[in-house]
């Protein structure tokens, strides 16, 4: 039997990373399997769904590279693969199940259900609904013929148990007496989501569901529908849910949780894959957590995943990233970063930016975590620098040796004979022992005047790259703005 899972997102929301999560997760098994990995949108929700939201799961999944074979915009056996377009497909399985016993019209009121569950927790009995409030047989006929409002839900065998074998968290049971009579079938005609999700899973053949262990609770309720249409229930592992750094549950107050937020901030698909992957397995053969997605479809076993909660960290993602940058070609890099620096100038490099351009990039991606960084980092080199940074200004202009250290590195880059990064650092290096100026007392002045920030590629290269005219004026501004020229 050929694997066949399926990552099945409510467009009610942006691609979160724990969604993002999940469907590698099942991206990695079914490629590893050599099975089929399956895109559906449980739309039954038509008021929350959104266009917006479906074409932002979508544009993502396939920007971290988790491509489909069947599924929503592709071909497959089974229609749309959305369920907003599904509804008589789910209707047609719950009047079933009516037929067969399985299910019951029910005319419960709210208000009536309530009072069955307080009176159960007052006599210390289940407060699961059981159906025993539901008229007889012949008043259900009328009640019906009346055309009065009603649900159908699904009759849970009782006395009984479910237990199944989770591949991530392991034996699993539930007593059915803790189980709701549930809803399948809303008056309205439409869908639950269990019956959906249930239906749909029998009917793509589904083998394994992997899914967010917020769902665990729901899987005996499947298992018994799925049982229920004459079907064998897959297999399930529930992946644990992603915490922030404090142990939370992971949210918005932890920072972006949607893929796209990573991918503007400059993150990159592999560096995201990579991580995202690392969130409850072991993803790198040696120590060092890397691996490439293709490595990861090679090594990746879905019983080795861990049930611990996961720390989702932006500070290792940050690292990771920075791992993935540096391993790129620089021709790379400059295709990822040039639109960004277009558009901060305003228009296309010529020939001399270019040239910077191609100098700066290597030393910038040695230390880049994220593309965003990029661009801020290099502007002062593409045009007049556009003030400075304040911080940077008050952490180091306002002491006593700023001004010595402008005036000595005026005099010893105007005596500089070949402009390269040596010379530079040789002739800045001895204007510090002249002044007796510690090299951060000394060269961050400099860097400020040149760059506007102390937050600068390396220095000598960066005023090489400037050239000798342009630094000795930036220098004589910064002169300028301290009062003291
Ligand atoms: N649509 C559900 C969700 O977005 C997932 C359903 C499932 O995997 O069974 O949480």
């Amino acid at each position: 039997m050929s694997v066949r899972v399926r990552f099945a997102p409510s467009p009610t929301g942006f691609l979160h990373v724990g969604a993002a999560r999940t469907a590698l997760y099942n991206y990695l098994f079914a490629r590893g399997n050599g099975g089929t990995f399956i895109l559906r949108s449980d739309d039954t929700d038509t008021a929350r769904s959104s266009a917006e939201y479906q074409d932002d799961i979508l544009e993502h999944l396939r920007w971290l590279g988790l491509d489909w074979d069947e599924g929503i915009g592709t071909d497959g056996n089974h229609g749309s693969y959305r369920q907003s377009d599904r509804f008589d497909r789910y209707a047609e399985v719950a009047h079933d199940l009516v037929r067969k016993g399985k299910a019951y019209y029910s005319f419960v009121t709210p208000e009536e259900l309530d009072g069955f569950k307080k009176a159960a927790r007052d006599a210390g009995t289940s407060p699961a609904y059981d159906g025993s409030l539901e008229p007889t047989q012949g008043e259900v006929a009328r009640r019906l013929a009346d055309g009065e409002t009603v649900v159908i839900r699904f009759a849970i065998p009782r006395p009984g148990t479910t237990t199944f074998t989770d591949v991530v968290r392991g034996e699993t049971t539930f007593d059915h007496s803790q189980v709701d009579d549930f809803v399948i079938l809303r008056s309205d005609g439409s869908p639950t989501y269990h019956l959906a999700s249930t239906v749909d899973d029998v009917d793509y053949g589904i083998t394994h569901v992997i899914r967010g262990e917020d769902l665990l609770s729901s899987t005996p309720k499947h298992i018994l529908l799925t049982e229920a249409m004459g079907a064998e229930p897959a297999t399930y592992a529930h992946l644990s849910l992603l915490m922030g750094p404090d142990g939370k549950k992971l949210s918005k107050r932890h920072g972006d949780t949607a893929i796209a937020a990573y991918r503007t901030a400059g993150y990159l698909p592999d560096a995201m894959d990579n991580y995202l992957a690392l969130l409850g397995w072991a993803a790198g053969e040696d120590d060092d957590d890397i691996a490439a997605l293709d490595e990861m479809v090679e090594r990746f076993d879905l019983s080795t995943v861990s049930k611990n909660a996961a720390v989702f960290d932006v500070k290792k993602l940050d690292w990771m990233n920075g791992v993935y940058i540096r391993t790129m070609s620089d021709e790379d890099f400059a295709d990822l970063t040039l639109p960004d620096l277009e558009a901060a100038l305003g228009r296309g490099l010529d020939a001399a930016d270019e040239e910077r351009f191609r100098a700066i990039l290597p030393l910038v991606k040695e230390r880049t975590k994220v593309l965003s960084d990029v661009v801020p980092q290099i502007l002062f080199l593409f045009g007049p620098l556009d003030g400075y940074d304040d911080a940077s200004w008050q952490k180091v202009m306002e002491g006593p040796e700023a001004p010595v250290a402008l005036a000595g590195a005026r005099v010893a880059l105007s005596d500089v004979e070949d402009w390269t990064t040596e010379s530079i650092d040789g002739a800045l290096r001895r204007m510090l022992e002249v002044e007796e100026l510690s090299a951060r007392k000394g060269f961050q002045p400099i860097r400020v005047a040149i760059s506007g920030s102390v937050v600068s590629p390396p220095l000598f290269e960066s005023i090489e790259i400037l050239g000798r005219d342009e630094t000795i004026q930036r220098i004589d501004t910064a002169i300028d703005e301290l009062g003291t020229n």
